[in-house]
């Protein structure tokens, strides 16, 4: 049994099964989806970028964006497929980040976790003597 939810898009009180969006709304996505497709797969279209997608098809290019990021379009067959890495605006066409902020993030994150890990150590410490001060 599903629950009752409210649709991401159209607000509509639905049975959640496994979407967040009600039945209507997965069935104009999938009609949104099926023109884009059918865009890309001209040979002339190969190479369309998502505005120029968003354009020919008259579908948003959020949506385009959310189709590529579910790995519904593969950027692998249609080059131009990316979109901006939500640090430094770098075109990517998989996940979050480009390559150099998700390294970057990643160091920052060790740099934090040391910094966490050395607080604990002083904070450790502190309580020591406090300890065994108060014997
Ligand atoms: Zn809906
Ligand atoms: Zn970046």
């Amino acid at each position: 049994m599903g629950e009752l939810a409210n649709c991401l898009k159209c607000d509509k009180v639905f049975v959640k099964i496994t979407r967040s969006i009600c039945p209507s709304c997965i069935e104009e996505e999938e009609k949104e989806f099926q023109l884009v497709y059918q865009f890309l797969k001209k040979r002339e279209n190969r190479q369309a970028t998502i505005p120029e997608i968003a354009e020919g098809t008259g579908v948003s290019e959020e949506q385009i964006l959310a189709f590529v990021q579910a790995k519904r379009l593969n950027p692998a067959k249609f080059p131009n497929l990316h979109y901006s890495c939500s640090r430094c605006g770098n075109p990517i066409a998989a996940g979050a980040f480009c390559f150099n902020c998700q390294s970057e993030l990643q160091s920052d994150l060790k740099k934090f976790e040391e910094i966490e890990k050395m607080n604990q150590k002083e904070e450790r410490k502190r309580n020591r003597t406090y300890y065994t001060k108060g014997q």
